[in-house]
């Protein structure tokens, strides 16, 4: 990667060719993180999953297929708090705690973080690039974990996608727990990206493309 850890939020990668990088947040759990991996692995798809570190713990056997089919691991903090409202010292602990776990589970050493919220600030900044992430944000927001139907979680993508463009989905949690409409969506989403010829890949191979 020849983005230098620079402290910027990257949304979406400037390129041309026409790739775009799933990702899923809030996860693992025992329930949709396993459907979305059925449809990504049926679909020869790698996506990229922000994981939440107390999740990870809980569902281990969850990050673990996930890094064996051949995803990413990003860091997602510890248990997802407005990290605008803590002090250095305890996002830095979010996020170090969070990768300790990740690694000592899986193996995978995440160079990705993902701010709860989006929700970024100097010190949120400086704390990711510092502990070796490239801060992550998203172009197209499906707002599938606020109950939105199937119908609009895929048009959101029709409507936002670009080429370099980095997609949020959810694989836990949601509305009242339920992301039923997110599993729905999912291979509608995919087909339409593949019928307008974009490819699928990793955040981080998202970034090694990088046009400059
Ligand atoms: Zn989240």
């Amino acid at each position: 990667m020849d983005s230098a850890l620079d402290e910027r939020v990257i949304n979406h990668v400037t390129m041309t060719k026409k790739q775009v990088a799933l990702t899923f947040d809030d996860g693992p759990d025992d329930k949709y993180t396993l459907k979305i991996l059925d449809i990504l692995k049926a679909n020869g798809i790698k996506a990229t999953f922000f994981v939440v570190g107390e999740h990870a713990a809980k569902y281990p056997a969850v990050l673990r297929r996930i890094v064996q089919e051949g995803h990413v691991v990003g860091n997602h903090s510890w248990d997802h708090p407005d990290l605008l409202k803590l002090s250095n010292e305890l996002i830095r602990n979010e996020i170090t705690k969070t990768d300790d776990v990740i690694r000592n589970i899986s193996g995978a050493s995440p160079t990705l973080f993902r701010a709860p919220y989006g929700a970024v600030n100097n010190d949120v900044r400086i704390d990711a690039a510092s502990t070796g992430h490239h801060l992550i944000g998203w172009s197209v927001d499906t707002l599938d974990w606020k109950g939105k139907s199937t119908a609009e979680i895929i048009n959101a993508v029709k409507k936002e996608v670009t080429p370099g463009a980095i997609i949020l989905q959810h694989s836990a949690g949601g509305k009242g727990g339920n992301l039923t409409n997110t599993i729905q969506a999912l291979p509608q989403i995919i087909s339409y990206l593949k019928q307008n010829n974009y490819s699928f890949v990793t955040v981080p191979e998202l970034l090694s493309a990088e046009t400059h």
